[in-house]
């Protein structure tokens, strides 16, 4: 036994919130480690103690072993938790820390090497006969033995890139025509994420659900499973929605999955908490393996809510060299889980990512509900991480009852100061087929339009005259400076003096959308103004702020005879929109500006492509000359963890080209010029 006293977490975030949590129960002493950017986190204010490794870019901080490791030697740790994501599968760490007599809470630089390439797992999957999706995973990577392989294959098939993770690095071929072109940007795509450019090819299915399998393993030989979680909801092969236990599939297949799972994780005499995953073919009830996770996964807390078992407090205990403290028999499911990832991002604009300051944020509380988070209100959304905000996870005795405890945590959920996709989460979570056969085609099928929030410009209305309204207010009191300045409106004046109209412009989904409001004291009348002034429609609004005193934020609006209540935030020229079931950021323009600079910019973009944050070109799709259809994919960017496809804003001809893969772009870089049709 090498009893662990203080544990640095080699990560931030809600993961490393996470870690600390089981730390203090354990009477752990904990260490944070921070970059430039993570300086007043919460994982930094919740930990015992915290160290600096270094600057924003995760590449100089939370992936820098050689930091972490100098951070754990400098505050003496004598045990290093990675969480998930960073160097959560890193065999450089790992070794670093055995040459220091570090303990890494984590499995064996085999374990991870064996797992780590897709081709390898599958491989080892295969010699334990354990189903893998039919395809190739050969050593062989010639492009011609490549091309005759998916031949046999037949179409669609997916390129996956052996080293990828987190949904990067695949791509479909429908046809034997597209196969070279995808290969190559697959190579290409992959190579620049994870230095790697080996591929495997996988038949692909159409209809499949994703079903995974968490076991735990110790030093004593012991591998257990904690039962299924099913993690069908998701969008760009990322998970959105997850669950545990799996319903509505048979007990044979299942009892077949979780013996499939042991035996990989004895076979590798695993030490640790992992994830075995595979995908089930929704037409056929064929199951094939995929991959094994060889960390914590990002959903664990539904199976902790299911069998009370505590996967970090495993973890540590395990990594201690203890032997697991229950036996297969021993572990039950009782109930039903279901979490739901809050990231800040705009899910009627292609889910791009947010970022910004948390104005408002305040968790839900009830029975049943769980929230897992690294935030808090004032906390920023930085564009060097991931936009995942917080975890909501319900537990309840049925699949339905999870599902309406769920319901109530995310309509509950008041976070403002950017977009997020809590409406768009409780869309999925309330559809009818939700309580139906799921499959990773869930998304697509349920909007295949995109989703759209609904009221979008009655909301419009509402922040225009809430922003007509506080300038009022500003305006009243005199320490606040130029009232005209905080407007960021024109105003008609009338011969009298006073104003007749206010002209607000809002910037949404890359449109300009313009408001004329008339009234005042807290009673106004607004137009959203179409561009041929026909379909013009006009709201009417009594609004009413928030009693000075009192602390909450709340205004009383009435909209065309509807009441509601709402919390109402301006930040810099942005208006922030929450209630129960709602959450609205819209951005103001200033009157300058919607004339000179971004209107015109705005203008200019519907020819072009520019980044939409800073991040890094991972592919472009067209070159000068190309011919491109609108909405046609021309380019894929990374950032904040996530990959973004970006459209064609026009039909026509690529005019030129301004980046190239691998290219790191400052936000709102011109990327691509097109030439729009007539
Ligand atoms: P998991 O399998 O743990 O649920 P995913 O498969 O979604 O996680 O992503 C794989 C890896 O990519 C994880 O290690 C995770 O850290 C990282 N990742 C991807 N998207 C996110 C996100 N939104 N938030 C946090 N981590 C993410
Ligand atoms: P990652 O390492 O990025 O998590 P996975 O192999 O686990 O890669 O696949 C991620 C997701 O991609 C799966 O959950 C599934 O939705 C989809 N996927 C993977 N392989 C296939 C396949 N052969 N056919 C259809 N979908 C697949
Ligand atoms: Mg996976």
């Amino acid at each position: 036994m090498n009893t662990i006293r203080r544990l640095l977490i080699a990560n931030r975030g809600e993961i490393a919130c996470r870690v600390i949590a089981s730390c203090k129960r354990l009477g752990i002493e904990s260490v944070a480690v921070f970059s430039d950017a993570d300086r007043n986190a919460q994982h930094v204010r919740k930990a015992d103690l915290a160290v600096y490794i270094g600057a924003s870019a995760a590449s100089e901080s939370y992936l820098n072993a050689q930091s972490i490791l100098d951070a754990a030697r400098k505050i003496k740790a004598d045990a290093i938790h990675p969480g998930y994501g960073f160097l959560s599968e890193s065999t450089e760490l790992i070794t670093l820390c055995q040459q220091n007599d570090i303990i890494f809470v984590g499995p064996s630089v085999a374990s991870i090497a064996d797992m780590g390439s897709k081709i390898e797992a599958k491989a080892i999957a295969q010699a334990l006969e354990i189903p893998t999706v039919p395809g190739y995973n050969g050593a062989d990577q010639n492009s011609d033995v490549l091309f005759s392989e998916s031949e046999k294959i037949g179409y669609p098939l997916l390129i996956k890139a052996s080293a990828g993770g987190g949904g990067k690095g695949m791509r479909i071929v429908n046809a034997a025509a597209e196969f070279t072109e995808a290969l190559a940007l697959a190579k290409q795509e992959s190579l620049s994420a994870f230095g790697d450019d080996r591929v495997l090819l996988e038949k692909y299915l159409v209809r499949p659900r994703h079903i995974e399998v968490q076991v735990l393993g110790d030093s004593h030989g012991n591998v257990v499973h904690l039962f299924d979680r099913e993690c069908s909801i998701q969008r760009n092969y990322q998970k959105v929605i997850e669950e545990a236990p799996v319903s509505h599939l048979g007990m044979d297949l299942r009892q077949k999955l979780f013996d499939c799972a042991v035996r990989l994780g004895k076979h590798l005499s695993y030490l640790g908490a992992g994830t075995v995953e595979f995908i089930v073919d929704a037409d056929t009830q064929d199951a094939y393996f995929l991959e094994m996770n060889t960390r914590l996964q990002v959903e664990h807390p539904t199976t902790e809510l299911v069998t009370g078992v505590d996967l970090v407090e495993c973890q540590i205990r395990v990594a201690q060299g203890e032997a697991l403290s229950f036996t297969q028999e021993q572990l039950t499911v009782s109930g039903h889980a279901i979490e739901a990832r809050l990231n800040a991002e705009d899910p009627a604009n292609n889910y791009m990512p947010e970022t910004g300051v948390i104005e408002l944020y305040r968790e839900p509380t009830g029975e049943g509900l769980r929230i897992d988070s690294g935030v808090a209100q004032g906390s920023e959304i930085s564009p060097f991480y991931d936009s995942m905000v917080a975890k909501v996870i319900a537990f309840g005795e049925t699949r339905g009852l999870a599902t309406r405890r769920l319901l109530t945590g995310l309509n509950n959920f008041s976070i403002g100061g950017f977009k997020t996709n809590q409406e768009f989460l409780i869309g999925l979570i309330t559809r009818p087929a939700f309580h139906q056969e799921l499959t990773t085609q869930y998304i697509a099928k349920q909007f295949p339009e995109g989703w759209q929030p609904w009221g979008e410009v009655m909301h419009m209305a509402i922040a225009a005259a809430a922003k007509a309204e506080e300038g009022q207010f500003d305006a009243a009191s005199p320490q606040q400076g130029n009232p005209w300045q905080r407007m960021g409106s024109w105003r008609l004046t009338e011969p009298s003096g006073t104003p007749a109209s206010s002209w607000f412009c809002i910037e949404h989904a890359g449109e300009l959308i313009e408001l004329a409001v008339t009234g005042c004291h807290g009673k106004y009348e607004v137009t959203i103004k179409q561009e041929d002034d026909t379909d013009n429609e006009t709201f009417h609004v009594l609004i009413a702020r928030p009693q000075a005193k009192l602390e909450s934020s709340y205004w009383q609006v009435e909209i065309n005879n509807t009441r509601c209540t709402l919390d109402i935030l301006f930040s810099n020229n942005q208006v922030s929109l929450s209630s129960p079931r709602l959450n609205r950021s819209y951005d103001f323009i200033s009157l300058e500006e919607s004339q000179l600079g971004p209107a015109a910019a705005l203008k200019d973009s519907s020819a072009a492509i520019r980044a939409v944050m800073p991040g890094v070109v991972t592919d472009v799709l067209v070159k000068a000359g190309d011919k491109i259809v609108e909405g046609d994919t021309a380019l894929v960017m990374e950032a904040m963890k996530l990959i973004h496809n970006l459209p064609a804003p026009c039909s026509g001809v690529v005019k030129e080209v301004l980046c190239a893969a691998g290219d790191s772009v400052a936000d709102g870089a011109l990327l691509i010029e097109f030439e729009p049709e007539e």
